[in-house]
């Protein structure tokens, strides 16, 4: 998205950096619905020297909120929390115009948001040291946690809220200070959720907020030594290129990166639980969800009967503007998500899939964008195909058959993206097996809702470094310091 400068009298939203309100320089970045291209709102257009003053206000309010009681920090997190519980549905409806999901998975998502501060703010509570005796009766050791400091986060577009607070929660709990660098194409939540940290207590400086040139910003982060982790939700190719510049001043890094899950349905399975599972996790957020299985590997013996009811629910799918009432699946996020998914349609058409429903980009009614694809089910899935090899990042299912379970796990692991899979059996033996054998880093066994704040979300290979939620996801904003005492 090319920056532009807003018609006269427009309120641009401001950044949020220390106790400023920041809107500099004469460019600002239009944010238009996808489902409409109405324009949702403008954000300025900042770069390194925004992202500097903002690493300038994280720090200087660094050593106050650090030495806050945990139990303070957790307070602040609570009201954090309840104030967006308070006004889900008006965020919930801004996060709808600017990404375009369905308003009830928008609501969804601000109360999955919502649970990491609250589940943070527990777990902050708990963060403990330790102490050993040592080799020598007259020593001990003691072990501290601290936190990090000033930590950075760049997140995706796909979850506007829930990928901000996934890493705002912890750093804030265990005492950090953050400064973000949000999706262009979905800024505007991030932002109001800058404003309502700020009336739930949580001091200027303390969550900074900076829009604009992604790469200007992540190499100033990523030069300036106070900055003392990067976590990153986005794509392999962009989280190799922060990998490469972290070595600078060897920023640690947290990668949350692509996805390519695939489903595997076993001849024992609970077919109408499994076809619930795949239709659930696939066509949310139109099939844009780094854990959206992409691939589906069935038992040749149960394959027509769950192709059959896949295809009979999703061809009845509502497809149309995330504000309109009883929508299941919205637009794509942008020209550039269209052609991919069309090249990936195409790609399998061309090499002989079938299609069972759907496959075509549309637009689905007047005033609508043509950024919609209809909830489409392939078979005939074969792996030379893109769709078996890459993220498709649309709600397109495609199928493939199995014989036996190894060939089923070799299909599955045959790739090198490790985030996500998912199986359905009833027998609790190849269940364990299967779970083992994956090389994931988030199984669902009989289940494809995973998500939640309790567990640790990330992946293997390709998928990243790292994980979210739970103590894991707060551990990752400590360091350990070893003491002796003699
Ligand atoms: P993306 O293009 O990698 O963008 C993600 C973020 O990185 C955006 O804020 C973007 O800023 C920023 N960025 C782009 N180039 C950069 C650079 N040179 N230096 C620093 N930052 C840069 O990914 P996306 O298309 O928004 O998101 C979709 C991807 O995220 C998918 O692959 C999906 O699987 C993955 N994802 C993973 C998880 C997970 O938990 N593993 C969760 C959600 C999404 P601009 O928007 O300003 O360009």
């Amino acid at each position: 998205m090319l920056p532009e400068s807003p018609p006269a009298g427009t309120t641009v939203v401001p950044n949020r950096i220390g106790i400023e309100q920041v809107v500099e320089g004469d460019v600002c970045l239009r944010v238009t619905d996808p489902g409409t291209d109405d324009t949702v709102g403008w954000v300025p257009y900042h770069g390194e020297a925004i992202a500097r003053e903002a690493v300038d206000a994280a720090a200087a309010a660094l050593p106050a909120w650090r030495a806050r009681p945990p139990g303070e920090r957790a307070d602040c997190l609570r009201r954090f929390a309840a104030s967006m519980l308070a006004q889900q549905r008006v965020l919930a409806r801004q996060l709808t115009r600017e990404q375009g999901k369905p308003l009830t998975e928008a609501m969804g998502e601000i109360a999955y948001a919502a649970s990491f501060l609250e589940w943070s703010a527990e777990e902050g509570r708990r963060l403990a040291g330790e102490w050993y005796h040592a080799h020598h009766s007259d020593k001990r050791i003691l072990v501290l946690r601290q936190p990090l400091g000033v930590v950075a986060a760049i997140t995706p577009w796909n979850f506007p809220a829930a990928m901000v607070t996934r890493k705002l929660g912890p750093a804030l709990a265990v005492g950090c200070t953050v400064v973000l660098k949000p999706a262009e194409q979905a800024p505007l939540t991030a932002l109001a959720l800058a404003e309502l940290a700020l009336q739930a207590g949580i001091p200027p400086g303390v969550f900074n907020v900076v829009t604009g040139d992604a790469d200007a910003i992540g190499r100033a982060w990523l030069g300036d030594a106070r900055v003392r982790k990067l976590s990153f939700t986005g794509s392999t190719e962009v989280g190799r290129l922060l990998v490469a510049r972290a070595a600078t001043q060897l920023t640690r890094l947290s990668l949350e990166l692509g996805g390519h899950a695939p489903l595997l349905v076993f001849e024992d399975a609970d077919l109408d639980a499994a076809v619930r599972g795949a239709i659930a996790a696939k066509f949310r957020n139109a099939g844009q969800t780094c854990i959206c299985p992409n691939r589906a590997y069935v038992h040749a013996a149960v394959a027509d009967a769950f192709v059959a009811r896949v295809r009979d629910q999703v061809a009845g799918m509502f497809l149309g503007h995330g504000l309109d009432d009883g929508v299941q699946v919205g637009p794509l996020i942008d020209d550039d998500a269209v052609a991919k998914v069309r090249a990936h349609l195409d790609d399998a058409r061309d090499r002989g899939a079938t299609v069972q429903c759907g496959g075509n980009i549309v637009q689905p009614r007047f005033n609508l964008t043509h950024r919609f694809c209809e909830p489409t089910v392939l078979t005939g899935l074969d792996p030379a195909m893109a769709i078996a090899r890459e993220e498709t990042f649309g709600p397109v299912l495609a199928v493939q058959t199995f014989e036996d379970d190894d060939h089923a796990i070799a299909l599955a692991n045959d790739t090198p993206w490790g985030l996500a899979a998912y199986a359905y059996t009833r027998e609790l033996s190849r269940a364990l097996r299967v779970a083992e054998a994956l090389e994931f880093g988030i199984v669902g066994l009989n289940d494809t809702a995973v998500s939640n704040a309790q567990a640790p979300f990330g992946g293997l290979k390709h998928s990243g470094w790292g994980r979210e939620g739970g103590k894991w996801g707060v551990e990752d904003y400590v360091d350990v310091k070893y003491v002796s005492i003699g």
